[in-house]
C-alpha cells in the first residue's frame, strides 16, 4: 500500500511572510565566501558576526525559546545563554523550530556563559521578602525592572472591609538577570543582590553535549587565579567546544597585560578559536544612545594596540541600534587596519580588527515589545503559533541584525 503523504505541520502553512523574510536572509548568507572556515568564523573574520545574548542569568525557558527562534530566523551567528541544561534545551528548541520553517537555515552556535568569581554583575539575582514591604509602597521596583521580573499584588486581610494587607509575589528568579536597577529605587532598602558562581562540574557536563558549541568565561579583571582555577577544572571538557570567549571589562592601563596573562593560561589547552568580548557598560543596551559609548571606546583602544593577544574581538555591554553607526564613525566597522595607519607601516590583517557585535538587553527589548502584544493567556506561547506576531518580531530583529550583516535583499520585505 502506498505511503500516505504526511502533511507539513500547520505552522509551515501559515508562515509565508515569515518564510519569505527568513529565506532572503538565508540566501544572502549562503552567498558569502567562507573559505575553509565554519560560517560563524568567516563572519568573525569579515567583521559581521552577530551574537544574541539571552542573559547569563536569564532562565525563563519560554522567552529564551522564542528569542532563539526569532534571532535564528534573523541570521545571528551565535546564541549565548545561561549555563543551565533547561535553558540550553530551550535555545536548541527555538533553533529547531526555525529550522522547521527554513530547512536550509544556518544553525547558530550555542554558547553557555559562566563566571570565574562571584563579583561579575551578570551572575546575581535580586531578592526581597514582600511581606517586609510597607503595603502602601508605590512599588517603584516593579516599574523599573526591564525584565518584568518583579510582580507584586496585595493579600486581602479583612474580608469585611476588603482592605489591602501585605504584599505577595516578589522577584521571579528565573527572569531576573541581575541588572541591579531595582536596588537603588527601593525607598526602604528591602532589596538585596545575591551573587553566585556557576558550578564547573555542571558546566563540564554541558560542554560535552553535542548541542553546545561554545563557552564564555566572564572575568572581572581583578585577578587571574580564579580564572586559572576554573580553566583547570574545565580542562577535560574544553576541547569539545569550537570557541572559547572571555568577557571582561575595561580595566584601564593593565587591560592588555591582564588579557595576555589569561591567554597564557588558556593557550596550552586551546584547541579551537578564541574571542575577547569587550564588555563596555554591562546590561544597559536598552537604556539608550549613551550606553554604547564605553564599548566603542574600549574597542578603539584594543584595536590600536599591537600587543593585544590573539583571537577575535567583539563588542558587548550597552550595545544597541546606535552601536553600528558609532563603530562606523570610528572607522572600525569591518576594518582590517587601524584607522589612520598607513598601509606601508603595517601588514594588512587577515581578519577584521573587530569581529562583530553581541546584543543583549536591547535585542530582548525590541522582540519583547511584540511578545507583550500577545493576549495575556498567551504570554508563554510558542511564537510560531502566532505568525503575525512572529513576523513582527522577526522584522524587529532584522532591524538590529541586518545593518551588521548588510542584508540588501531584505529592504523590500514587509
Ligand atoms: S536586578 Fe534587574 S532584572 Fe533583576 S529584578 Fe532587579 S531590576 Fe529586575
Ligand atoms: S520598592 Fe522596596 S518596599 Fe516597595 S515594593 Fe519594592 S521592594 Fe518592597
Amino acid at each position: 500500500m502506498a505511503a500516505v503523504p504526511v502533511p507539513p505541520p500547520p505552522l509551515l502553512a501559515s508562515h509565508a511572510a515569515v518564510r519569505a523574510a527568513a529565506s532572503a536572509v538565508s540566501r544572502s548568507r549562503r552567498g558569502r565566501l567562507t573559505g575553509d572556515h565554519p560560517p560563524q568564523v568567516a563572519a568573525l573574520r569579515r567583521g559581521d558576526w552577530v551574537k544574541l545574548i539571552c542573559g547569563a542569568s536569564f532562565e525563563d525557558a519560554a522567552d529564551v525559546r522564542n528569542l532563539s527562534l526569532v534571532y535564528t530566523l534573523a541570521g545571528v551567528d551565535c546564541i549565548d545563554c545561561a549555563a543551565d541544561a533547561s535553558v540550553v534545551g530551550a535555545v536548541n528548541e527555538g533553533i529547531d523550530v526555525a529550522a522547521s520553517i527554513i530547512p536550509a537555515i544556518q544553525r547558530p552556535w550555542v554558547m553557555v556563559s559562566v563566571n570565574d568569581d562571584c563579583r561579575d554583575l551578570h551572575f546575581r539575582k535580586a531578592e526581597f521578602d514582600p511581606e517586609e514591604c510597607p503595603p502602601d509602597c508605590s512599588k517603584p521596583c516593579e516599574k523599573v525592572c526591564p525584565a518584568d521580573a518583579i510582580s507584586l499584588g496585595h493579600i486581602m486581610v479583612d474580608e469585611h472591609t476588603q482592605s489591602d494587607g501585605k504584599l505577595k509575589g516578589g522577584v521571579l528568579t528565573e527572569r531576573c538577570y541581575g541588572c541591579g536597577r531595582c536596588l537603588p529605587v527601593c525607598p526602604y532598602e528591602k532589596i538585596r543582590a545575591v551573587s553566585y558562581v556557576r558550578d564547573p562540574a555542571n558546566t563540564s557536563k554541558l560542554l560535552k553535549r553535542n548541542d553546545v558549541d561554545a563557552i564564555e568565561i566572564h572575568t572581572t579583571g581583578k585577578e587571574t587565579d580564579t580564572f586559572h582555577a576554573l580553566w583547570n577544572s574545565l580542562s577535560e571538557s574544553i576541547d569539545n567546544v569550537k570557541l572559547v570567549a572571555v568577557s571582561l571589562p575595561d580595566i584601564g592601563e593593565s587591560t592588555i597585560d591582564f588579557m595576555n596573562a589569561l591567554y597564557a593560561i588558556m593557550e596550552p589547552h586551546l584547541q579551537g578559536y578564541n574571542l575577547w568580548q569587550l564588555d563596555g557598560r554591562p546590561m544597559s543596551g536598552d537604556i539608550g544612545r549613551g550606553a554604547t559609548k564605553e564599548t566603542i571606546s574600549f574597542s578603539v583602544r584594543m584595536a590600536s594596540v599591537s600587543k593585544r593577544p590573539p583571537g577575535f574581538y567583539q563588542l558587548a555591554g550597552g550595545t544597541n541600534s546606535y552601536t553600528i553607526d558609532c563603530l562606523k564613525k570610528a572607522d572600525l566597522f569591518q576594518s582590517m587596519t587601524f584607522p589612520g595607519t598607513a598601509i606601508s607601516e603595517t601588514t594588512i590583517s587577515q581578519q577584521a580588527l573587530i569581529g562583530g557585535i553581541a546584543y543583549g538587553g536591547y535585542a530582548r527589548k525590541i522582540v519583547g515589545r511584540t511578545l507583550h502584544k500577545l493576549p495575556s493567556q498567551f504570554s508563554h506561547a510558542r511564537l510560531e503559533d502566532h505568525p503575525d506576531h512572529l513576523l513582527e518580531a522577526l522584522q524587529e530583529a532584522l532591524s538590529l541584525v541586518g545593518p551588521v550583516k548588510g542584508y540588501p535583499a531584505l529592504r523590500s520585505v514587509s
